[in-house]
């Protein structure tokens, strides 16, 4: 039953473990990377924004120094008319100015872009000599007075930020100071960066960047940016893969793959764009406990249900085995109960037939003591008859009849137990039996020298009986009462009638032997008596108790005590006590 009971549940429960916990997993880790991927995108934004801020103030922090050396009259001499010493001692002053700022180089340009001096005058790269005029920093310095570029070193092959200045004599243009500074203690302040820095120029080649191995390669022409890189052939393109959005990418390395967000923003000033890439890992991080989380809540949950479910379903099996042990119970005693009922009636049967073996040991003793005398009456009667002794053989006779009457008068006796269920009930007047009985008993009474006291209340208590069979009764108790008081010192008889409760009870006490505790459970037994034979039959009070019965109300015993209920004021120390109760009933009217 547990088994079938439990299928739904256990279904149900495999079903949010396989399905439900992997769903809960993959909404919850994908809700939370969203989240997460946000948040770190703003933070990539700002720290963007930071680094390119700190790319300007490095470029910019010896803009000055180029328009304070165009003002120099020993440019505008040198430019003028550059001799060899000018030229020299212009080389040594430059090369100092350089080695003190930490520039990349440091030089100056005639009119048509050829470099008079430069302060790597001395290395096997000098720009001295050289024509730079197509170098967009020098047209801008000729033609505004202040040029800026970024770009790639065409001698040097160093990336750097060009500022140049343009140098003037009474408005003649004689030609323009430019400084070079290389990016080098930028990317040593970036190396420690969470991020991966770059910068690339306008064909998307990496000049500046704190990952020493994508120096001088170039951009993936998928990179989103507008306007698209156009990245010279021949050179190393970034190991670059775009994943889903259009600002993650995955970059390989070492054999394993690590995934960025690309945040990019042009740098002002050139065709340059400073990139940063972002690692993933906090969004991947996020998503993985998230994911966790929610599946190990859903998985709790569902456990926790079935744990409930198993709960209910052992209490239900357990209250089911509760009702069967019930109904097995009932079943034991019912199946007692019926033995029981056999055990009574074989009990019975038994009682019956001894009371029946009683019964005819009575009736035969009865009757032949009669039935012996008037054999002998008789056979007096006809030797007396032969003799002529008239007187004698009627007073024989007249034995012979009394002898009859005695039997008459037992199975009269017989009769009425045999006839006890018959009659009609009504109202019947207790008090009025009382004085019946008690009338029909006077003789005996006074014989016996039995003094009655009566205890009946007025008016009258009227019961549900039968007028002659309730006097039957008391005439039994009456007697049965002058019979136990017979050889006693002192001989009262008191009857106490009371009423209440729609019960009327009647109690006959007397002061003679009492009953012996072993027989009050039998005294109502037919045929049970303690008198001699001849002198009772032991049917009195199974009759009366019958009678009474059948009138709907009952019939007890008990020996007096000191104290008995009676009322009596000097009760006798023994003595029995018999109580009728039976039920009230409204006066005929
Ligand atoms: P019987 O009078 O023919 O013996 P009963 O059925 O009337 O038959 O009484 C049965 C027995 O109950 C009596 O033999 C007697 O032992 C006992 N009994 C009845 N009434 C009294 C009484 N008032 N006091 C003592 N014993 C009594």
């Amino acid at each position: 039953m547990a088994a079938r009971a439990l299928e739904k549940p256990r279904r149900l429960l495999l079903a949010v473990l396989l399905i439900g916990v992997p769903l809960a997993a993959a909404l919850a880790a994908g809700w939370a990377a969203a989240d997460a991927e946000t948040d770190l995108r703003a933070r990539a934004h700002a720290q963007l924004a930071l680094y390119d801020a700190n790319l300007r103030a490095e470029l910019e922090r010896h803009a000055a120094i180029p328009l304070a050396l165009a003002q120099d009259a020993e440019v505008a001499a040198l430019l003028s008319d550059p001799t060899p010493e000018r030229v020299d001692r212009m080389n040594r002053k430059l090369e100092g100015i350089a080695q003190a700022l930490g520039a990349s180089a440091f030089y100056i340009m005639d009119s048509s872009g050829l470099t008079l001096t430069a302060s790597n005058w001395n290395a096997p790269a000098t720009f001295v000599g050289q024509n730079f005029a197509y170098r967009p920093y020098f047209r801008m310095a000729i033609e505004r007075g202040e040029g800026h570029h970024f770009a790639l070193g065409t001698t040097s092959f160093i990336p750097g930020y060009y500022t140049a200045h343009r140098v003037m004599a009474e408005n003649r243009t004689l030609g323009a100071v430019v400084l070079k500074v290389g990016f080098e203690r930028l990317e040593r302040a970036w190396a420690p960066g969470q991020e991966k820095l770059l910068v690339t120029d306008r064909d998307g080649m990496v000049f500046v960047t704190n990952v020493e191995e994508w120096r001088y390669r170039a951009l993936p022409r998928r990179l989103p940016l507008t306007p698209p890189p156009v990245p010279d052939e021949g050179l190393d393109v970034l190991p670059w893969a775009f994943g889903g959005a259009s600002d993650r990418i995955a970059v390989a390395g070492n054999g394993t793959e690590r995934r960025y967000l690309l945040s990019s923003v042009a740098v002002p000033g050139g065709d340059w764009t400073l990139h940063s890439l972002t690692g993933l890992e906090p969004v991947t991080a996020r998503a993985q406990i998230a994911g966790l989380l929610a599946a190990a809540a859903v998985a709790l949950g569902a456990v926790a249900a079935y744990a409930l479910a198993l709960r209910r379903v052992a209490m239900t099996e357990r209250l089911a085995l509760q009702d069967e042990a019930r109904a097995e119970l009932e079943r034991r005693v019912a199946e007692a109960t019926a033995e029981l009922r056999e055990t009574e009636n074989e009990l019975t049967q038994a009682a019956k037939l001894a009371a029946l073996g009683q019964m005819s040991a009575g009736i035969a003793h009865e009757i032949n003591q009669p039935l012996a005398a008037m054999r002998s009456y008789a056979d007096n009667a006809v030797v007396l008859l032969e003799r002529g002794r008239m007187e004698s053989v009627r007073t024989n006779l007249g034995e012979i009849a009394e002898l009859t009457d005695r039997m008459a008068a037992i199975t009269r006796q017989l009769k009425g137990f045999a006839r006890r269920a018959s009659g009609t009930l009504g109202p019947v007047s207790a008090n009025g039996a009382v004085a019946q009985a008690l009338s029909l008993l006077e003789a005996r009474l006074r014989r016996d020298e039995v003094a009655v006291e009566t205890d009946l209340p007025e008016p009258a208590v009227w019961v549900v009986g039968e007028d002659v069979r309730l006097q039957q009764v008391l005439v039994n108790l009456i007697g049965n009462a002058a019979d136990a008081m017979r050889d006693a010192p002192v001989r009262r008889l008191r009857i106490v009638l009371t009423a209440a409760d729609g019960a009327a009870l009647l109690s006959i006490a007397d002061s003679g032997t009492g009953i012996r505790e072993s027989d009050l459970p039998r005294l109502f037994v037919p045929f049970f008596t303690t008198k001699e034979a001849g002198e009772g039959l032991g049917l009195g009070l199974s009759i009366s108790h019958g009678i009474v019965e059948d009138f709907g109300g009952n019939l007890t015993a008990a020996n007096r005590q000191p104290d008995a209920p009676d009322g009596s004021d000097t009760p006798p120390a023994s003595g029995a006590v018999f109580t009728l109760r039976l039920k009230t009933t409204e006066q005929p009217s």
